[in-house]
Protein backbone atom coordinates (compact mmCIF):
# COMPACT_ATOMS: atom_id res chain seq x y z
CA UNK A 1 0.00 0.00 0.00
CA UNK A 2 1.33 3.70 -0.75
CA UNK A 3 0.52 6.26 1.74
CA UNK A 4 0.38 9.68 1.79
CA UNK A 5 3.45 9.28 4.34
CA UNK A 6 5.20 7.05 1.86
CA UNK A 7 4.99 9.88 -0.75
CA UNK A 8 6.15 11.94 1.91
CA UNK A 9 8.91 10.13 2.11
CA UNK A 10 9.95 9.48 -1.26
CA UNK A 11 10.12 13.77 -1.35
CA UNK A 12 12.20 13.34 1.83
CA UNK A 13 15.62 12.53 0.01
CA UNK A 14 18.38 14.48 0.90
CA UNK A 15 19.27 15.42 -2.57
CA UNK A 16 15.79 17.06 -3.35
CA UNK A 17 15.63 18.20 -0.12
CA UNK A 18 17.61 22.01 -0.68
CA UNK A 19 18.26 21.72 3.32
CA UNK A 20 19.68 25.13 4.29
CA UNK A 21 20.56 26.51 0.54
CA UNK A 22 18.60 27.67 -2.27
CA UNK A 23 15.68 29.67 -2.68
CA UNK A 24 13.54 27.79 0.17
CA UNK A 25 16.02 28.03 2.96
CA UNK A 26 14.11 30.19 4.72
CA UNK A 27 11.00 27.80 4.68
CA UNK A 28 13.24 24.86 5.94
CA UNK A 29 15.28 26.34 8.08
CA UNK A 30 13.22 25.57 11.21
CA UNK A 31 13.16 21.92 11.16
CA UNK A 32 15.69 19.21 10.57
CA UNK A 33 15.03 15.82 9.19
CA UNK A 34 14.09 14.27 12.63
CA UNK A 35 12.04 17.30 13.34
CA UNK A 36 10.19 16.52 9.66
CA UNK A 37 10.02 12.90 11.10
CA UNK A 38 8.60 14.17 13.63
CA UNK A 39 5.56 16.09 12.31
CA UNK A 40 4.82 13.12 9.43
CA UNK A 41 4.46 10.90 12.36
CA UNK A 42 1.70 13.35 14.79
CA UNK A 43 0.08 13.51 11.46
CA UNK A 44 0.51 9.74 10.43
CA UNK A 45 -2.84 7.67 9.95
CA UNK A 46 -0.85 4.85 8.35
CA UNK A 47 -1.89 1.93 10.19
CA UNK A 48 -5.38 1.53 12.90
CA UNK A 49 -3.33 2.98 16.17
CA UNK A 50 -3.39 6.39 14.83
CA UNK A 51 -7.51 6.29 15.90
CA UNK A 52 -6.90 5.77 19.65
CA UNK A 53 -4.05 7.85 19.99
CA UNK A 54 -3.83 11.73 21.76
CA UNK A 55 -0.20 11.80 20.98
CA UNK A 56 1.85 10.05 18.94
CA UNK A 57 5.23 9.69 20.27
CA UNK A 58 7.94 10.18 17.60
CA UNK A 59 11.22 9.69 19.40
CA UNK A 60 13.74 11.97 21.08
CA UNK A 61 17.44 12.61 22.01
CA UNK A 62 20.50 13.63 20.54
CA UNK A 63 21.04 13.43 16.89
CA UNK A 64 23.83 12.75 16.57
CA UNK A 65 23.77 10.30 19.74
CA UNK A 66 26.54 7.56 20.34
CA UNK A 67 23.82 4.80 21.37
CA UNK A 68 20.10 4.90 19.96
CA UNK A 69 17.06 2.55 22.28
CA UNK A 70 14.20 1.40 20.72
CA UNK A 71 11.26 0.38 22.71
CA UNK A 72 8.34 -1.29 22.12
CA UNK A 73 5.16 1.07 21.88
CA UNK A 74 3.95 4.04 23.69
CA UNK A 75 2.08 3.50 27.20
CA UNK A 76 -0.50 5.72 29.10
CA UNK A 77 1.79 8.44 30.12
CA UNK A 78 3.62 8.59 27.05
CA UNK A 79 0.60 8.88 25.20
CA UNK A 80 -0.64 11.18 27.36
CA UNK A 81 3.11 13.83 26.37
CA UNK A 82 4.16 13.01 23.52
CA UNK A 83 7.69 12.22 24.97
CA UNK A 84 8.94 8.13 24.64
CA UNK A 85 9.52 6.49 28.25
CA UNK A 86 8.37 8.97 30.81
CA UNK A 87 6.13 6.32 33.13
CA UNK A 88 7.32 4.25 35.48
CA UNK A 89 9.34 2.06 32.92
CA UNK A 90 11.18 5.32 31.57
CA UNK A 91 12.13 5.80 35.60
CA UNK A 92 13.71 2.69 35.40
CA UNK A 93 15.44 3.76 32.11
CA UNK A 94 16.65 7.05 33.41
CA UNK A 95 18.18 5.31 36.38
CA UNK A 96 20.15 2.46 34.24
CA UNK A 97 21.32 5.09 31.91
CA UNK A 98 22.38 7.64 35.42
CA UNK A 99 24.23 4.55 36.16
CA UNK A 100 26.56 4.29 33.10
CA UNK A 101 27.00 8.04 33.23
CA UNK A 102 24.63 8.83 30.70
CA UNK A 103 21.38 10.67 30.13
CA UNK A 104 18.33 10.64 27.65
CA UNK A 105 19.59 13.87 26.41
CA UNK A 106 22.75 12.20 25.23
CA UNK A 107 21.13 9.25 23.92
CA UNK A 108 18.54 9.00 21.48
CA UNK A 109 15.12 7.15 22.09
CA UNK A 110 12.67 5.77 20.05
CA UNK A 111 10.12 2.70 19.64
CA UNK A 112 8.87 0.34 17.42
CA UNK A 113 5.53 2.01 17.27
CA UNK A 114 4.90 5.47 17.40
CA UNK A 115 1.10 5.02 19.04
CA UNK A 116 -0.23 3.52 21.43
CA UNK A 117 -2.04 0.39 21.40
CA UNK A 118 -5.17 -0.20 23.07
CA UNK A 119 -5.02 -1.08 26.57
CA UNK A 120 -0.75 -1.67 25.97
CA UNK A 121 -1.49 -4.98 24.29
CA UNK A 122 0.94 -5.74 22.08
CA UNK A 123 1.73 -3.80 18.69
CA UNK A 124 0.07 -6.20 15.70
CA UNK A 125 2.88 -7.11 12.97
CA UNK A 126 0.69 -4.87 10.85
CA UNK A 127 1.40 -2.17 12.45
CA UNK A 128 4.83 -2.81 13.39
CA UNK A 129 5.08 -2.99 9.50
CA UNK A 130 3.38 0.16 8.50
CA UNK A 131 5.67 1.82 11.15
CA UNK A 132 8.92 0.93 10.72
CA UNK A 133 9.39 3.55 7.70
CA UNK A 134 9.78 6.22 10.44
CA UNK A 135 12.21 4.11 13.16
CA UNK A 136 14.61 3.38 10.04
CA UNK A 137 14.62 6.82 8.96
CA UNK A 138 15.74 7.43 12.45
CA UNK A 139 18.15 4.91 12.38
CA UNK A 140 20.04 6.22 9.45
CA UNK A 141 19.82 9.87 10.76
CA UNK A 142 21.07 9.71 13.86
CA UNK A 143 23.29 6.67 12.73
CA UNK A 144 24.47 5.42 16.30
CA UNK A 145 27.68 3.61 16.71
CA UNK A 146 24.93 1.12 18.66
CA UNK A 147 21.67 -0.16 19.11
CA UNK A 148 20.38 -1.14 22.45
CA UNK A 149 16.91 -3.12 21.77
CA UNK A 150 14.97 -2.84 24.70
CA UNK A 151 12.42 -6.22 25.06
CA UNK A 152 11.36 -8.83 22.13
CA UNK A 153 9.61 -6.66 20.02
CA UNK A 154 12.75 -4.39 19.22
CA UNK A 155 14.77 -7.45 18.96
CA UNK A 156 12.59 -8.90 16.98
CA UNK A 157 12.84 -6.62 14.45
CA UNK A 158 16.35 -7.30 13.72
CA UNK A 159 16.61 -11.18 14.78
CA UNK A 160 12.72 -12.55 14.10
CA UNK A 161 11.93 -15.56 15.90
CA UNK A 162 15.05 -14.96 17.99
CA UNK A 163 14.25 -15.33 22.14
CA UNK A 164 15.00 -12.45 23.93
CA UNK A 165 15.48 -14.43 27.28
CA UNK A 166 18.87 -16.30 25.64
CA UNK A 167 19.87 -13.55 23.61
CA UNK A 168 20.08 -10.49 25.70
CA UNK A 169 23.13 -9.54 26.92
CA UNK A 170 25.18 -10.32 23.62
CA UNK A 171 26.50 -7.86 21.48
CA UNK A 172 25.12 -8.81 17.45
CA UNK A 173 25.55 -7.17 14.42
CA UNK A 174 22.94 -6.89 11.75
CA UNK A 175 23.54 -5.59 8.37
CA UNK A 176 26.43 -3.47 9.59
CA UNK A 177 25.13 -1.87 12.56
CA UNK A 178 25.64 -3.22 15.99
CA UNK A 179 22.73 -4.66 18.11
CA UNK A 180 22.89 -5.02 21.85
CA UNK A 181 19.48 -6.76 22.94
CA UNK A 182 18.78 -5.97 26.22
CA UNK A 183 15.37 -6.68 28.57
CA UNK A 184 12.53 -4.45 28.29
CA UNK A 185 12.57 -2.45 31.48
CA UNK A 186 8.91 -2.62 32.28
CA UNK A 187 9.81 -6.71 32.41
CA UNK A 188 12.04 -5.68 34.98
CA UNK A 189 9.27 -3.77 36.95
CA UNK A 190 7.22 -6.60 36.71
CA UNK A 191 10.28 -9.24 37.81
CA UNK A 192 12.59 -7.71 39.86
CA UNK A 193 14.97 -10.91 40.62
CA UNK A 194 15.55 -9.48 36.46
CA UNK A 195 17.25 -6.17 38.63
CA UNK A 196 20.85 -7.14 38.95
CA UNK A 197 21.00 -8.80 34.76
CA UNK A 198 19.46 -5.38 33.40
CA UNK A 199 22.37 -3.46 35.18
CA UNK A 200 24.43 -5.55 34.45
CA UNK A 201 23.55 -5.42 30.62
CA UNK A 202 24.58 -1.55 31.25
CA UNK A 203 27.37 -1.76 32.15
CA UNK A 204 28.19 -3.65 29.03
CA UNK A 205 26.47 -1.01 26.85
CA UNK A 206 29.53 1.39 28.29
CA UNK A 207 32.08 -0.92 27.83
CA UNK A 208 30.85 -1.70 23.88
CA UNK A 209 30.72 2.07 24.11
CA UNK A 210 34.40 2.59 25.06
CA UNK A 211 35.73 -0.38 23.03
CA UNK A 212 35.75 -3.17 25.87
CA UNK A 213 33.94 -5.23 24.05
CA UNK A 214 34.48 -6.07 20.66
CA UNK A 215 33.17 -9.45 19.89
CA UNK A 216 30.13 -9.56 17.22
CA UNK A 217 28.16 -12.98 17.48
CA UNK A 218 27.07 -13.22 13.62
CA UNK A 219 23.69 -13.57 12.47
CA UNK A 220 22.89 -17.28 12.10
CA UNK A 221 24.19 -18.17 8.36
CA UNK A 222 25.86 -15.07 7.61
CA UNK A 223 29.75 -14.98 6.82
CA UNK A 224 30.25 -12.24 4.29
CA UNK A 225 31.97 -9.19 6.31
CA UNK A 226 29.53 -6.73 7.94
CA UNK A 227 27.88 -4.30 5.56
CA UNK A 228 29.43 -0.80 5.18
CA UNK A 229 27.02 2.31 7.34
CA UNK A 230 25.76 4.68 5.36
CA UNK A 231 28.10 8.42 5.76
CA UNK A 232 27.16 10.19 8.75
CA UNK A 233 24.62 13.03 7.90
CA UNK A 234 24.96 15.94 9.81
CA UNK A 235 22.76 18.62 8.91
CA UNK A 236 24.09 20.49 11.57
CA UNK A 237 27.50 21.01 9.81
CA UNK A 238 26.83 19.85 6.40
CA UNK A 239 23.92 20.00 4.94
CA UNK A 240 22.83 18.44 1.84
CA UNK A 241 26.25 17.05 1.28
CA UNK A 242 26.32 13.21 2.72
CA UNK A 243 23.90 11.23 0.45
CA UNK A 244 21.72 9.28 2.78
CA UNK A 245 20.24 6.27 0.92
CA UNK A 246 16.26 5.71 1.12
CA UNK A 247 14.80 3.77 3.69
CA UNK A 248 14.89 -0.19 2.03
CA UNK A 249 11.32 -0.69 1.55
CA UNK A 250 9.32 -2.88 3.92
CA UNK A 251 8.92 -6.69 2.62
CA UNK A 252 6.33 -7.57 4.56
CA UNK A 253 3.32 -9.27 3.39
CA UNK A 254 1.34 -7.62 6.41
CA UNK A 255 -2.13 -6.02 5.19
CA UNK A 256 -2.50 -3.01 7.18
CA UNK A 257 -6.12 -1.84 6.71
CA UNK A 258 -6.77 1.49 4.58
CA UNK A 259 -6.87 4.69 7.35
CA UNK A 260 -8.41 7.48 5.93
CA UNK A 261 -5.68 9.46 4.19
CA UNK A 262 -4.98 12.84 5.32
CA UNK A 263 -4.08 15.46 3.00
CA UNK A 264 -1.28 15.39 1.03
CA UNK A 265 1.56 16.97 3.68
CA UNK A 266 3.81 19.14 1.46
CA UNK A 267 7.04 19.56 3.60
CA UNK A 268 9.34 20.22 0.50
N1 LIG B 1 7.48 1.22 27.01
C1 LIG B 1 7.98 1.31 25.76
O1 LIG B 1 8.32 0.32 25.13
N2 LIG B 1 8.11 2.52 25.25
C2 LIG B 1 7.78 3.63 25.89
O2 LIG B 1 7.96 4.72 25.33
C3 LIG B 1 7.28 3.51 27.20
C4 LIG B 1 7.13 2.28 27.73
FE1 LIG C 1 1.47 5.91 11.84
FE2 LIG C 1 3.10 4.43 13.32
FE3 LIG C 1 1.13 5.77 14.51
FE4 LIG C 1 0.58 3.65 12.99
S1 LIG C 1 1.74 3.64 14.91
S2 LIG C 1 -0.50 5.63 12.92
S3 LIG C 1 2.14 3.82 11.37
S4 LIG C 1 2.87 6.66 13.41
Amino acid sequence: MTTSNDRAFDGMSNEENPAESGPDASRLRPMNILEQIAHLVRNCTDCPLSGGRNNAVPGEGNPQAEVMFIGEAPGFHEDRQGRPFIGPAGKLLDGLLGSIGTNREDVFIANMVKCRPPDNRDPAPAEMAACTKYLDRQVELVNPKLIVTLGRFAFGRYFPGEGITKARGQLREKDGRKIFPVLHPAAVLRREELRPTMIEDFKAISEILQGKIEDVGMEPGVTAPAAPQPAQFSFIDAPGQAAVSKAPAETSSANVEDAPQPEQLTLF
